[in-house]
């Protein structure tokens, strides 16, 4: 299938009745039985969560590539999920077209891995167990299952679908990433293997070809060798696997952006996968792209503020941020509003979601105001105009 244009024609794939980031299982499950009688998808046995929730494994086409595809082992990154069942939308559309992909690649999927997770929106399965830190002790049922489906079907290529959190940036915009991918190390020597540079030129591709729509937004997840993640255990045994994180942009509630940016990258991963042009590619593009900055960005940027006192004036930039009602790092809800100031200083090297340009501005009232940690709700005026910040959030 031509997919040159998919950018415009994504919303004929997207899967109108999972609308919002956050779904129930129920609701996936309806969208499950849509496809199971289908005769070109290969429902294998199912398999069940510690809490007995069951785990689909979907095959699909008979080519001679094999590519695993998983979701959301992480309960409260529930983007990946929603991309991949776009992308069993289009899987249905290449078969009743050319079947491209069907005849060139044999595609195993394993949409939410992690259904206790998603039930809470947390991170870790219903043991507490980070499926994604237990490739190799496999305590989870979870990481079994991911594991023995590996064993089976032996596949040259994974993706490994995650969401993360807004506040990476990538430069040099330090602009809130979208999209970031990453061939993980298979050794604490970075070295790059046949089966990781298979990895980076597919990724490479991947982002030539998405290029357009995101640049300036698209970064090389952190690098590092985590042997007890999937991605560089499956790397270890000759799997080409590709990292997938989604990100998001400023006011996408639901991450639809992201959603569909994901979707983009597995269409374009498989294709290439199907029709070589990968091996064209070299990892110079991939280790060109920029780093995913973790927590660069800000929800507010407040730059060049004039703050007066009895021992001088200065300017500022102020960095906000919201604070999560939890002390958990990974609690991902976004739908929170205490803002508050997270740093103070020049700033030049972080992002903001929102960026205020405040030259002309000054603080109204005192400069103690400005504390690590103070409520976003202060007056800033221009001599004219009196502003609450909170107005510009
Ligand atoms: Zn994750």
């Amino acid at each position: 299938m031509d997919i040159s244009k998919l950018d415009t024609e994504y919303e004929f794939y997207k899967e109108n009745s999972l609308p919002f980031r956050h779904y129930k299982y129920s609701e996936y499950n309806d969208v499950i039985k849509k496809h199971q009688h289908k005769s070109f998808f290969k429902f294998w046995k199912e398999e069940f969560s510690f809490e007995g929730r069951k785990i689909n494994i979907i095959e699909y086409g008979t080519g001679a590539e094999t590519v695993l595809i998983w979701s959301q082992m992480h309960g409260n990154e529930p983007v990946s999920t929603l991309s991949l069942m776009d992308c069993i939308n289009f899987l249905c559309a290449d078969y009743d077209s050319d079947r491209f992909l069907f005849n060139n690649l044999r595609i195993v999927m394993i949409p939410l891995l992690n259904p206790d997770g998603n039930e809470l929106f947390d991170r870790r399965n219903a043991q507490g167990i980070d499926i994604n830190r237990d490739a190799r002790t496999l305590i989870s049922p979870e990481a079994r299952i991911l594991t023995e489906v590996h064993g089976k079907v032996n596949p040259k290529f994974a993706l490994n679908l995650h969401d993360q959190e807004l506040y990476y940036t990538s430069k040099p915009l330090l602009l809130q990433t979208v999209l970031a991918m990453l061939a993980p190390e298979c050794d604490d020597k970075k070295s790059v293997t046949p089966t990781r540079l298979r990895a980076m030129k597919v990724i490479s591709e991947v982002y030539c070809k998405l290029r357009g729509l995101i640049e300036g937004r698209v970064a090389r997840y952190t690098d590092e060798f985590t042997p007890s993640a999937f991605g560089d255990t499956f790397m270890e045994k000759g799997t080409s696997s590709i990292l997938i994180e989604s990100g998001s942009i400023s006011g996408d509630k639901d991450r639809k952006f992201a959603r569909k940016v994901v979707f983009l990258a597995i269409i374009n991963a498989l294709t290439t996968i199907a029709n070589k042009s990968y091996e064209k590619q070299s990892s110079e593009v991939y280790n060109a792209l920029p780093d995913n900055q973790r927590y660069n960005g800000y929800d507010l940027k407040i730059n060049n503020l004039t703050v007066e006192s009895p021992h001088g004036s200065y300017q500022l930039d102020l960095g906000i941020r919201r604070i999560k009602p939890s002390h958990n790092p990974e609690d991902f809800t976004d739908d929170f509003s205490d803002y508050r100031i997270a740093n103070i200083g020049k700033l030049d090297t972080f992002g903001g979601i929102k960026v205020f340009d405040a030259s002309g501005w000054k603080l109204c009232g005192n400069y103690t105001k400005i504390r690590m940690l103070s409520k976003a709700d202060f007056d800033i005026t221009d001599g004219n105009t009196i502003l609450n910040i909170s107005k510009l959030l």
